[in-house]
């Protein structure tokens, strides 16, 4: 895992001290946590490196009420300042750090970046497969037989697809749970995952105990890459205990977390694998579960009290027919829970029709509007509340001063999103990932004026096209 001591915590007056000041000093609060590492040799110097100034931004959702006005930190009207890829200010005319790139955001809106706390990334290949089938019968038609003829050059090609569409999209943190064995194939993963920019973790299932394997992939590929971290992943069931106790002491080995699917299905429930992690040891905040819909109240109980982190894929379980998770009882209780995008089951990065659905389903269980969560209760689970399931909350997830500048442009001037009426409500119901005009990770430019950043896109498409015909074609 990445870690880093949480920023102290600017007060709101310190931050807001700026608005009104005609070239104000830049409010430099906090510190950078860590130092900056070196970007690999695939990623294009850019210019102005990770010195920006958003200039104008209608408006800053900074996801800290210490910075701005209701639940969101909501500021109108602001600079956001990025000095060597961290925060560093949030107020009216700031000045313009030499080299810096000025980015101009009036009329637009600035707020952190989405974190995807479940993919699987690979499975691009099977977008718009088996749409007739549940889990089970996905997996034997589309999953099962497509992982196995994955060379390590399709790996890439498929891997680089999906994460640059999750770059534009907005995500700008993304947890890929991958069950794919080989290590050649492991290292063209990890590869495609750093060369996109992104912040990612690596959550690797070993098929079988294998603690040297696990720690090599960690040690030589995910370490070195710089926006790189680990998770050792699991499914939870009876038949694989032994198994899972093994994942769970390679996770404490590693100082990680566990990252296990849980009770996706009804069926699942023969599995007992909330029971099967409490047994083991596992229930706590170094454990994420994902999906998690067919949770008994008891088991609810159990995942608050030991504050165990979730994630929410609400597309794939709709997609899937899995069911409705029970997102606003774990809201309740104040379980942590972030969004997932969850591979080639929702057929889409779109995390703004995530959010519209997370919001949605809840509704349509209860058949109550107020019901949790509330849009900026999902957006502030897309963002900060993702940050803290994967107990990275003191590096990105929110506009603090002093976190690393993880953070998206949104140009609200479109067909499908103006006029302004409520932005936190259009974002959620009305937002696309078109409208997403820039994309920051760590303080680099991802995308600007609407497009990927020395990305051939056509080539990128070119290259998955010609790796799932292939595919398809040893079928
Ligand atoms: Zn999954």
């Amino acid at each position: 895992m990445q870690s880093a001591p949480t920023p102290p915590p600017p007060s709101r007056r310190d931050v807001l001290a700026g608005l009104g000041l005609a070239a104000a000093t830049p409010l430099v609060l906090g510190s950078t946590p860590g130092p900056a590492r070196h970007d690999l040799p695939s990623r294009p110097a850019v210019p102005g490196g990770r010195t920006v100034l958003l200039r104008g931004a209608s408006l800053v959702l900074t996801m800290d009420p210490a910075l701005g006005s209701g639940p969101l930190g909501a500021v109108e009207n602001a600079d956001v300042l990025v000095l060597d890829g961290a925060v560093a200010a949030i107020g009216t005319a700031l000045r313009t750090p030499p080299g810096a790139r000025v980015v101009e955001a009036s009329g637009k809106l600035v707020m952190p970046g989405f974190v995807d706390t479940h993919n699987h990334l690979w499975q691009a290949a099977i977008r718009g497969g088996c749409t007739d089938r549940d889990l089970f019968g996905w997996f034997r038609g589309c999953t099962d037989p497509q992982r196995g003829r994955l060379t390590p050059a399709d790996v890439h090609s498929i891997v680089r697809l999906a994460a640059l569409d999750a770059v534009q999209s907005g995500v700008t943190t993304l947890v890929d749970w991958v069950d794919i064995f080989s290590y050649d194939l492991i290292e063209s993963y990890v590869r495609a995952l750093a060369g996109t920019g992104l912040r990612f973790t690596y959550a690797m299932f070993p098929p079988a105990p294998d603690a040297a394997l696990v720690t090599k992939v960690k040690r030589e590929l995910v370490d070195p890459a710089p926006l790189g971290s680990f998770q050792v992943a699991t499914h939870a069931a009876r038949a694989v205990e032994s198994h899972n106790r093994a994942h769970w002491e390679a996770a404490q080995d590693l100082g990680v977390m566990l990252n296990s699917h849980v009770l996706e299905r009804p069926e699942q429930r023969a599995d007992d694998p909330i029971g099967v992690l409490a047994g083991i040891g596992a229930l706590g905040p170094r454990l994420l579960i994902n999906h998690a819909v067919h949770l008994t109240d008891a088991e609810i109980a159990a995942v608050a009290e030991h504050d165990v982190r979730v994630a929410h894929c609400p597309l794939s379980n709709m997609r899937l027919a899995s069911g409705i998770m029970r997102l606003s009882d774990l809201g309740q209780r104040g379980v942590k829970v972030g969004l997932g995008l969850d591979g080639g089951t929702n057929d889409t990065s779109d995390f703004h029709a995530l959010m519209k659905t997370a919001v949605g389903l809840q509704r349509v269980r209860t058949t109550r509007a107020s019901v949790f969560p509330q849009v900026h209760e999902v957006l502030r689970m897309a963002t900060l509340g993702g940050a803290e399931v994967l107990g990275l909350s003191g590096r990105v997830g929110s506009l603090t001063p002093g976190k690393r500048a993880d953070l998206v442009v949104i140009d609200p001037a479109a067909l499908n999103f103006a006029p302004r009426f409520d932005w936190v409500g259009q974002i959620v119901f009305n937002g696309r990932p078109e409208n997403v005009d820039a994309v920051f990770v760590d303080g680099r430019a991802l995308k600007l004026g609407g497009r990927l950043v020395g990305i051939d896109t056509e080539r990128v498409v070119r290259e998955a096209e010609a790796a799932a015909a292939r595919l398809r074609a040893a079928a």
